[in-house]
């Protein structure tokens, strides 16, 4: 089965169609694109009511859609005439038998609601599971790329380390690089390319941006302008915009690298409309199109005649005001304009008794009387009659730049997005620079060999310097999985993290922020964050973990990263042991999968893999012990550690000491009776399954043998281990210890 997907952003006019196979893509391809609004077939919420719920659930809007929209005869219909093409091969469709009709449904749905010329929406860009490594929603969150996990916001999010671009076209651009790294070679040294051109011409590079700095969003003014909603201000601002474009061309001339070339010559300098708005528009227009003072002077000689019968109306009105005052002996007579009544004389009560008899009574105010004269309704109608005819004209001539405007649409997107490219390199080039990145080198053996590596985002919060770099070597060989063990708190999931985002910003085209890096293309990054961590609602955060689980193990390929960070925690320990160790086989498994994989525990028995598991090998994250407690590192080293330090933590964090030293009691007690190794076996061992049921059973059993007091056993079975809070397990500790001492 295979489901047609399109996504359309009505106010840039992208379009892009794609198919994909599983019902899971096909959710990951919503989240990434985010939409507010999904249009289905009719029948979809009865077909697929776990779809539909759980896009609902994420409060992306559904609309069920008529049935003849997702024809293929309207397909071909819509999609020919929208994107004038003879062919399906022309528009790049002619494999994409799902994906035309869902274009088809797209377009007609906005044709019909969207009551707007759509004639933006010009390209139509098909893409497959081969252009762009794929990232899951879960992906996108757990790394933290647009925003933090906890809060939500920007700060924090590699986003947040990347954007330094001038423009919103770059912003937008740099967000859909970081949702879509590349995993062609040749398109990614293309872009590394370009921003280390950008990177070493500083001036040069400096001085674009600047002209990039006053550049307004392109794209959308070119969408007010083609649905004829543009006023004149922003029509000026428009025309400011491009006309930095020359200034930018010029500073590109600089540039010798091919990249740099092609982007320059993708540039349309559009100095015959700058030059088409600068002649009509003024300097100040005003923000309606109703208001006049739009066109220049000098442009057109109907709006100057009128303008100046504007101004010598207020001569005429003062010589008549002159003239009345002379006439009648009042002084204090004035003639005054109001939008209800318009002109009038004003004379005060006072005196009123001098007022002539061819003056006509308009209105009675408490302490004057307005009147009118034959002569002064003359003048008015033609002062009035001048305004209005002067605004008239001055529309007209306005909607008739915007028509032009309106014309030339597609060399305006053109130019947007080259400009948004260009923002979206000199950014990525700051970055390098502010950051001291280097350019990663890229291989397709799917080697990932990076030195001195560290976390964008941890060491920007940090101020740099504070920051531990560390080493990470992945292959498709003996290096396939790192198991990595340390202390809670130690770095692991930060390192792990870390190795991720590295992998990604190569291939998004940046540089990264090591020593050195290769960087093996991936072809899908996968993150399984510990179960704490997850703001999971409703679902309890063992199943979502596990959903997790399972989507990454249907999923991952050879060529797949994946990030597994306390898979197991959730459950009681036995269980979490035993799920971490089978899940760990599974992914080492060539044949299965052979995933190149970052695993971190707290469960030091998983370090006897290596050396089973092929590919396995040992790492962990230094700590120091002095006396009672201990000094994190950071530093990842080989070898694997045999504690967990788990109360040496709880011991920092500040839980009272009477319950460490407790627990101290407790943890040596269990060792020394249970070897956890004694579980420690690979479950598709040699060994019958009755054989390794009784191992375990015994192991469980000599767990349980510690404890003397029945009670307190009963109570410790009773946990739900997986889903206490720390604090709710110091209290139960603190509880349990206090009893057991009672009773002793
Ligand atoms: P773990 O996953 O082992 O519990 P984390 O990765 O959450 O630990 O790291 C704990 C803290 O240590 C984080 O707040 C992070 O800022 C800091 N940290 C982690 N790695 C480094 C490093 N290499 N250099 C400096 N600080 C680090």
């Amino acid at each position: 089965i295979r489901y047609g997907i399109s996504f359309v952003d009505v106010s840039t006019g992208e379009f892009f169609v794609s198919e994909v196979e599983s019902e899971q893509r096909l959710l990951d391809e919503v989240f990434r694109f985010s939409p507010k609004e999904v249009l289905v077939p009719d029948a979809f919420p009865e077909e697929y009511p776990e779809l539909a719920e759980t896009l609902e659930a994420e409060g992306v809007s559904v609309q069920k859609g008529l049935s003849d929209y997702f024809s293929e005869e309207n397909a071909r219909l819509v999609l020919f005439r929208q994107f004038k093409a003879a062919s399906y091969e022309a528009l790049g469709l002619a494999d994409y038998s799902c994906g035309r009709r869902s274009a088809g449904a797209a377009l007609s749905y906005l044709l019909d609601t969207q009551k707007n010329d759509l004639s933006h929406i010009n390209e139509l860009h098909p893409y497959s599971d081969g252009t762009f490594c794929r990232l899951d929603g879960s992906t996108i969150r757990n790394l933290e790329l647009f925003c933090t996990l906890r809060d939500k916001e920007k700060r924090g999010s590699l986003f947040w380390v990347l954007d330094r671009t001038k423009t919103a076209m770059g912003a937008r651009l740099l967000k859909t690089l970081v949702e879509r790294p590349l995993i062609k070679k040749d398109e990614i040294e293309e872009r590394l390319d370009l921003v280390e051109a950008f990177k070493g011409k500083i001036m040069l590079r400096e001085e674009i941006r600047e002209y990039l700095g006053s550049i307004f969003d392109l794209e959308r003014l070119i969408m007010k302008i083609a649905y004829r909603t543009v006023n004149p201000r922003e029509m000026l601002s428009f025309k400011n915009s491009i006309a930095m474009v020359p200034g930018i061309l010029s500073v590109l001339q600089d540039f010798e690298e091919e990249p740099v070339r092609t982007l320059r010559l993708s540039i349309d300098p559009l100095s015959d409309l700058c030059r088409q708005m600068g002649a009509l528009l003024s300097d100040e227009p005003a923000a309606t199109v109703h208001d006049g003072g739009i066109v220049r002077e000098g442009f057109s000689t109907e709006v100057d005649e009128l303008r100046s019968a504007r101004t010598d109306g207020k001569k005429w009105l003062a010589d008549l005001e002159a003239e009345e005052r002379e006439r009648t002996g009042i002084k204090s007579l004035k003639i005054k304009y109001n939008k209800v009544f318009g002109y009038y004389l004003e004379v005060t009560n006072a005196n009123k008794n001098l007022v002539p008899e061819d003056y006509i009574r308009k209105q009675t105010m408490a302490n004057a009387e307005r009147y009118y004269t034959p002569r002064l309704k003359e003048l008015e109608d033609k002062i009035m009659g001048a305004q209005e005819r002067l605004v008239q004209v001055e529309y007209e001539l306005f909607m008739h730049l915007v028509e032009d405007m309106a014309a030339q649409m597609e060399r305006v997107q053109k130019t947007a997005k080259g400009l948004a490219r260009l923002d979206v390199f000199c950014a990525l080039a700051v970055v390098a620079e502010k950051y001291h990145y280097v350019r990663p080198a890229i291989n397709e053996q799917g080697l990932i060999d990076i030195q001195g590596g560290r976390h964008p985002v941890v060491e920007k919060s940090s101020g740099g310097g504070n920051f531990v770099p560390n080493d990470t070597y992945l292959d498709e060989k003996e290096n396939q999985i790192s198991i990595i063990t340390g202390p809670n708190m130690a770095g692991k999931s930060t390192y792990m993290r870390q190795c991720a985002l590295i992998v990604l910003l190569a291939q998004m085209g940046s540089f990264v922020p090591a020593e050195r890096a290769d960087i093996g293309i991936v072809d899908r990054i996968f993150t399984r964050v510990g179960a704490s961590d997850d703001l999971a609602s409703g679902q309890s955060t063992f199943m979502v973990e596990m959903n997790e689980v399972a989507n990454i193990l249907r999923n991952a390929t050879r060529h797949s990263l994946l990030i597994l960070d306390e898979i197991g925690r959730g459950t009681g320990t036995f269980d979490g042991l035993s799920i971490a160790w089978a899940v760990l086989e599974y992914i080492s498994d060539k044949k299965r999968m052979g995933a190149k994989t970052l695993f971190a525990t707290h469960y030091h028995e998983l370090t006897e893999l290596e050396g089973i598991l092929p590919g396995t090998k040992n790492y962990s994250i230094l700590v120091r012990e002095s006396g009672e407690d201990i000094v994190f590192l950071r530093k990842i080293v080989k070898g694997g550690t045999d504690k967990s330090y788990g109360i040496e933590v709880a011991r920092l964090a500040g839980v009272p000491e009477r319950v460490t030293k407790r627990a101290k009691e407790i943890a040596n007690a269990l060792y020394s009776q249970s070897s956890p190794l004694s579980i420690a076996m690979p479950l598709s061992g040699r060994k019958g399954k009755d054989a390794r049921n009784r191992e375990m059973e015994r192991s469980q059993l000599s767990f349980v043998d510690t404890m003397s007091d029945d009670d307190i056993v009963r109570e410790l079975q009773e946990l739900d281990v997986g889903h206490i809070t720390p604090i709710e397990a110091v209290n139960k500790l603190y509880d349990l210890h206090a009893r057991a001492m009672n009773r002793c």
